[in-house]
């Protein structure tokens, strides 16, 4: 579903990643861990080409997505079919990005109305599902700023469903929340990992890593350093630099 092949990024002299590779699997859930700076957002970023990458190569489902070979050179791809495949992709972040001045229901109806061209009566038809689904179908009347932080983070996933996104990817998604806030929005997400979605998630949630995730993957320096199922990692990791990280935050 996902493949990211020995990448390289950097900002200016800054190398943030270095020759990270990754596969995703259809219906995979696939945790990211890690300490602060690592290149877990970054990493995320790269994998919908929110960022541009200097090397490697990234594909959805076999189609590369942003520098493409053309002539034997890496060159960037036509904006059009970047935001082809890109429509394939949510994106859930941690503060939510919701545009305050529409309603909640026109939050979630944006992106298909404009990026697809989907008609405005299925588009709400659809938008009303996905809000029922998620616990908010009884808001879509509200703005965002009549929300709570988990309330919002909802509406955003949803949002992200409304282009029927072959994966998920989630960076820190409950990190900006009140405590009490994050089991809505982790049950949100369990369910849809139940439901069979691609998903990519960066947590500090290790309870979620260890109940979800069907492989975890520890980062450090910009590197992969550790990929196994959450037993293992959590329990008998490989990497001194693994065990150093958990034990800060378990
Ligand atoms: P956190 O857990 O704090 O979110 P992270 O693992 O997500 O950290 P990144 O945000 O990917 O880390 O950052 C990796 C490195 O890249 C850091 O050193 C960061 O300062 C740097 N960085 C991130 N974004 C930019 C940017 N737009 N310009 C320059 N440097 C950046
Ligand atoms: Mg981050």
């Amino acid at each position: 579903m996902i493949s990211v092949k020995h990448i390289h990024k950097s900002y200016g002299k800054l190398h943030v990643l270095k020759d990270v590779s990754l596969n995703v699997d259809q219906g995979e859930v696939v945790v990211i861990i890690g300490p602060s700076g690592s290149g877990k957002s970054t990493l995320l970023r790269c994998m919908n080409y929110l960022e541009q990458i200097q090397e490697g190569s990234i594909e959805i489902e076999g189609k590369p997505i942003g520098l493409i070979q053309k002539n034997g050179k890496l060159v960037e791809m036509p904006q059009k079919e970047l935001d082809m495949i890109r429509a394939e992709v949510g994106m859930v972040f941690q503060n939510f990005n919701l545009f305050p001045h529409v309603s909640v229901l026109e939050n979630v109806m944006m992106a298909p109305m404009s990026v697809k061209r989907t008609k405005r009566e299925e588009t709400e038809q659809l938008a009303r599902e996905l809000l029922r689904k998620v616990g908010l179908a009884e808001k879509a009347d509200m703005y965002p700023d009549q929300l709570s932080g988990g309330q919002k983070q909802r509406v955003a996933i949803a949002r992200a469903l409304a282009m029927k996104p072959k994966v998920m990817l989630f960076d820190e998604p409950t990190s900006a929340l009140d405590p009490e806030l994050v089991g809505e929005v982790l049950a949100v997400m369990k369910q849809l990992a139940a439901e069979g979605m691609t998903m990519v998630v960066v947590t500090h949630e290790m309870g979620f890593a260890r109940e979800v995730a069907d492989r975890v993957v520890v980062m450090d320096g910009g590197t992969l350093i550790e990929d196994g199922a959450p037993e293992k990692i959590f329990s008998a990791p490989d990497q001194p630099r693994t065990q150093a990280f958990l034990s800060k935050v378990l």
